[in-house]
């Protein structure tokens, strides 16, 4: 199936990766759908969207509100009738990024305050399991329906565990648990799905310059769209259930 006509929704797509992965696959003929919790935000980048001829329209959705996730469903439902393209690409990081002279974040697992660990898998996790589930009835309907979750390195527990690994000493512990719960939920959700149309699969995109990456990360916004864009276009000989940079599987 060509990608031209379908329907994708992205969410946190108002700046950041999110922006632009809409930007790159509007750009192959994907209608956009423009989630945004601040829904003035959504249209400004919808705006932006159609500006650069894609074909974009803004949704209010809060990911970790029940209201707003119902309500995108029935607009969905209502004007399209089911949904190609799910990009869980809202996320947070709240970890205490206390920098030391190598630019990591300094370990503070110790002392991880159970808010920051609730607020953080509120958001990485619980929301994208409700969002997937509630929009799930119309990704079936879907003739090729797929779902990518945005994953990280810093999720992978065999990196995190080994020494010498590029991300040995990067231990934002909130964020990177919620992660690899994610993770689990892309293992557990594709093995479930693996006789239906739709594939699921995480994706890292690269340590990408954008509010959460820092403008000392080495990739560049258009470059840390690809993998998402790779994830939500795969063909459907394509594997389900992997974790992905830039179309080499990540060890989990
Ligand atoms: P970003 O620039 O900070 O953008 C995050 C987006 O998520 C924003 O649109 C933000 O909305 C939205 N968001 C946060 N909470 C939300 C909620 N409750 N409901 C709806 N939207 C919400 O971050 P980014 O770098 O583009 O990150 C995008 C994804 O890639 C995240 O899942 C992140 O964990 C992942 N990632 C990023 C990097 C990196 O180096 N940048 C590396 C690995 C993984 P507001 O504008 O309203 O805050």
């Amino acid at each position: 199936m060509s990608d031209r006509g379908k329907i994708a929704l992205i969410t946190g797509a108002n700046k950041g990766i999110g922006l632009e992965t809409a930007r790159q696959l509007g750009k192959l003929g994907v209608t956009i759908l423009v989630g945004a919790r601040d829904l003035k935000k959504g249209e400004e980048a919808a705006e932006v969207l159609r500006g650069a001829g894609v074909d974009a329209q803004a949704i209010k959705l809060d990911v970790v509100s029940e209201a707003d996730r119902t309500a995108a469903a029935k607009l969905i439902e209502q004007q399209y009738g089911r949904l190609d393209i799910l990009i869980n690409n809202a996320g947070v990081m709240l970890d205490a990024r206390g920098g030391d002279s190598g630019g990591w974040p300094v370990n503070q697992t110790s002392s991880t305050s159970e808010k920051v660990l609730h607020d953080t898998f509120e958001t990485n996790f619980f929301a994208v399991i409700a969002l997937t589930q509630t929009l799930l009835p119309l990704l079936r309907k879907s003739p090729a329906g797929r779902i990518v979750n945005l994953s990280s390195i810093l999720a992978s527990q065999t990196l995190q565990a080994t020494p010498g690994s590029p991300i040995y000493d990067a231990k934002t512990f909130a964020y990177d648990a919620s992660k690899a719960a994610l993770n689990s939920f892309t293992i557990h959700l594709a093995h479930e799905l693996r006789d239906t149309k739709i594939k699921v699969n995480s994706g890292h995109p690269g340590w990408v310059k954008t509010e959460m990456g820092g403008e000392g990360a080495p990739m560049e916004l258009v470059d840390g769209a690809i993998t998402s864009v790779q994830l939500a276009t795969l063909p459907d000989d394509a594997p389900t259930g992997g974790f992905f940079h830039m179309g080499e599987a990540l060890p989990w």
